[in-house]
């Protein structure tokens, strides 16, 4: 069974794959499209076909469409690391309950990267606020930054299973995303969070850890599927983290664009904001679920945080290490933030 086909049996056995029955909703596309105009860095041409190109799509379509674009530079990116990724993995949205990604392999050896359905969205949440508060400087914007946080710790609940309430989500995002500038900022970092996340599983194909298998179950409401993922040994993980930031740092060089030069070496934090929100995550976690049956898959966020930092500081853009002191700032705070609101 080819990983195409081997995908398609696990969907199933979850009740069809989930983004496909879900459209892109039109009124965030035309919100972002003309954010960009406003930004006046993109050809009109160009703006058309992106509006053409998304109309009636599914998320399912649009996330597919987003990392094939993304996979095939990465995999130039690890060849010229010397550490190659032999076949492009095929990368597919499933429900697994983990603000992650998982590597795995075919049946018949083909790679495979997972990603959860929801990793996405929170990614462009994750990325709307840190744009409004680190970027825009939250002083000059009164009143932001509190709706910055009560969007992630929404996004926050929603990963944790908890309640949380879809409309309030809803009605706080607008608040945070109307600067065009800002709002194209946090589309770069929010895709460059999702090169990072696929960058640290393509890792884990090069180097070779996904030859130790481990099973684990997905699961969407009643349903759930099994699969086999590789034995997530911490320093492996680590390994993965430390060749996935090098790689990540050179596709953020590679595909650089004029006009967006300032923006785009500031979203070389991409990395680190994910890792920052894992931590806050992983903190409130055991406040939410106090008894977990789940094995942590993954180190914990903060002692990623420190390899990732570690490589970071020597291999990032000045502007880059600049905008990272306001983000850890933003952090600790919207951690005090979070704690406060689940007393
Ligand atoms: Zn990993």
């Amino acid at each position: 069974m080819n990983a195409a086909q081997y995908l398609d049996a696990l969907s199933l056995e979850l009740g069809g794959n989930i983004l496909e029955q879900r459209p892109f909703p039109a009124d965030w596309l035309k919100r972002s499209t003309s954010s960009l105009r406003r930004t006046g860095l993109f050809e009109e041409q160009a703006l058309d076909q992106l509006d053409r190109s998304v109309e009636g799509r599914s998320w399912g379509e649009e996330v597919r469409r987003l990392v094939a674009m993304t996979a095939d530079i990465l995999v130039d990116c690890f060849a010229n690391l010397e550490h190659g990724v032999p076949v492009v993995p095929t990368i597919a949205p499933l429900p697994t309950r983990d603000f992650n990604a998982w590597a795995l392999k075919a049946p018949n050896g083909e790679p495979i990267c997972v990603v959860d359905v929801q990793l996405f969205g929170t990614l462009v949440a994750i990325a709307s606020c840190v744009a409004e508060c680190v970027f825009a400087g939250s002083e000059s914007h009164a009143g932001n930054r509190q709706s910055a946080f009560t969007v992630l710790l929404q996004a926050l609940l929603m990963f944790a299973g908890e309640d949380y309430h879809e409309e309030e989500l809803r009605r706080t995002f607008p608040d945070i995303a109307h600067d065009p500038m800002r709002t194209f900022a946090a589309g770069q970092l929010a895709q460059g969070g999702l090169v990072f996340i696929l960058a640290h599983e393509f890792s884990h194909h090069a180097l070779g850890h996904t030859d130790a298998p481990l099973v684990v179950s997905l699961e969407y409401r009643d349903r759930q599927a099994d699969t086999v993922t590789y034995n997530r040994q911490q320093l492996d993980e680590f390994a993965a983290d430390a060749l996935g930031l090098r790689a990540f740092l050179a596709y953020a060089r590679q595909t650089m664009q004029d006009g967006s030069r300032r923006l785009f070496s500031q979203g070389e934090i991409a990395p680190l904001l994910f890792c920052q929100f894992l931590a806050v995550y992983e903190d409130l976690r055991a406040k939410l679920t106090p008894v977990s049956v789940d094995a942590p898959t993954h180190p914990a966020a903060r002692d990623r945080l420190a390899v990732l930092g570690g490589i970071f500081e020597q291999l990032a853009h000045a502007n880059a290490k600049v905008a990272y002191n306001g983000v850890r700032e933003m952090f600790e705070h919207f951690g005090g933030f979070a704690r406060d609101a689940l007393n």
